[in-house]
């Protein structure tokens, strides 16, 4: 109840960041992804916005409000490492570019400001936005978030996507002019990505994305570790769009941290990736997602192919024993389903591709933590760590889809969303 007035005072004041208050739950199955176990009737509190004690014998701090998951699975809350908040292709036949040339900068942040509330009320309480934020609205987002104007998931954002000449967009007329510039920065040496970097940290980016193949030409490896040296020195991880080739190789001998995608690596790749530490984001994406909203013959056979290279080149990933953090990527919009239950849909892939619930589990929390160089703060329920998890009524180790049925979320100690 006195959450419930605070909450409606804070419709009349403006919201208010994270409240002052303790909050003890009561966690009927704890779960541990780090270690794939299951802890019984565990005490949970969360004092302004921290987890200050766990256990089963925690006493719970006199004047706490209570909060009963003893029915619940609880565990820390969900990670994508590869999201587009504000950015949605637009439905229709409309070229991808149509976003930059009929949405503003305003326009894309309200639009992440909604998607945002969707993914974390399904569980999302982290996300790594890996650019396609016009100019900067991701950052912009992520201040909103951080002042508690709006709730949203804590977010990691890439500002404006570097690559070669041209951003992500092939065959233009040279007449139109490098109207990419709205979302990318052009930067073809070592010297020109260095100020790129340079740019976006000074405008708020928190990790460092690159694209690198999206023309017939891509970065060296030089070209690649100068990005990494230049990230690594500013503190920021150094992601980078590949699907494969040689110019993944590059990729993954200059020094990334993650290679994105990555549709097209061999065993080979993915073995140097395991020796080098290198984390795979996957986005693998469900051949339905593949097809689209207008699909045709052809491009459903184009569908069905890369699908299923997604899902054996995840099944060789497992098998080799990368690194794998859960990354979405998912952009479209398909009838009936919101963002986050299209983020769900990648747990079938993962399933079709041999990798156990424990290690889904992990990719998508301990894992995601580890890349976006959080684990200190987030990815665990233990003390000392922000208060954000979620839970469900049933047990994700055992069904991996349970977790589209997160009835329960919490974040920086805020209860977002309560069982009813
Ligand atoms: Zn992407």
């Amino acid at each position: 109840m006195y959450r419930n007035l605070v909450l409606a005072m804070a419709l009349v004041w403006g919201a208010l960041p994270a409240m002052a208050q303790t909050i003890a739950i009561r966690a009927g199955n704890l779960i541990d992804p780090a270690k794939g176990t299951v802890s019984k009737d565990q005490i949970i509190v969360v004092k302004d916005g921290k987890i200050t004690a766990v256990g089963p014998g925690v006493s719970i701090p006199k004047g706490a409000e209570v909060v009963d998951l003893s029915k619940e699975w609880v565990m820390p809350g969900l990670m994508d490492a590869h999201t587009h908040v504000t950015f949605q292709e637009i439905p229709g036949k409309a070229p991808f570019e149509a976003m930059y040339l009929k949405q503003s900068t305003a326009y894309r942040a309200l639009e992440g400001v909604h998607i945002g509330q969707v993914l974390l009320n399904a569980g999302i309480t982290t996300m790594r936005d890996v650019g396609n934020e016009a100019d900067y609205a991701c950052v912009e987002l992520r201040k909103a978030i951080q002042a508690g104007w709006v709730d949203g998931p804590t977010m990691l954002c890439a500002g404006k996507i570097i690559g070669p000449f041209g951003g992500q967009s092939k065959g233009m007329p040279q007449e139109i002019g490098p109207f990419w510039l709205h979302e990318y920065i052009d930067a073809d040496t070592a010297d020109e990505i260095r100020k790129a970097i340079h740019q976006n940290i000074y405008y708020g980016a928190d990790v460092i994305k690159l694209a690198t193949d999206n023309s017939d030409y891509f970065y060296t490896e030089e070209e690649i570790r100068a990005a990494a040296d230049e990230a690594h020195n500013a503190g920021r991880a150094l992601a980078v769009h590949v699907y494969g080739g040689k110019a993944a190789d590059n990729v993954i001998r200059g020094g990334a941290d993650s290679v994105e995608h990555g549709f097209a690596l061999t065993v080979d790749q993915l073995k140097l990736m395991k020796e080098k530490g290198t984390y795979l984001v996957g986005t693998d994406f469900p051949e339905a997602h593949l097809a689209g909203l207008n699909p045709s013959n052809e491009t459903l056979a184009d569908a069905k192919k890369l699908g299923d290279q997604i899902i054996e080149r995840l099944k060789n990933a497992n098998n080799v024993g990368v690194k794998m953090a859960f990354g979405s990527d998912t952009v479209t919009v398909l009838p009936g389903k919101t963002r986050a239950d299209m983020v769900f849909d990648y747990l079938a892939i993962w399933k079709a591709a041999g990798v156990s619930n424990a290690d889904i589990l992990k990719a998508m929390t301990t894992n995601c933590a580890d890349l976006l160089r959080i684990s200190k703060e987030r990815g665990a329920i233990t003390e000392g760590q922000y208060g954000d998890l979620v839970a469900m009524p049933g047990n994700p180790l055992q069904e991996i889809e349970s977790l589209r049925k997160v009835n329960f979320v919490m974040k920086d100690g805020k209860v977002i969303r309560e069982v009813k």
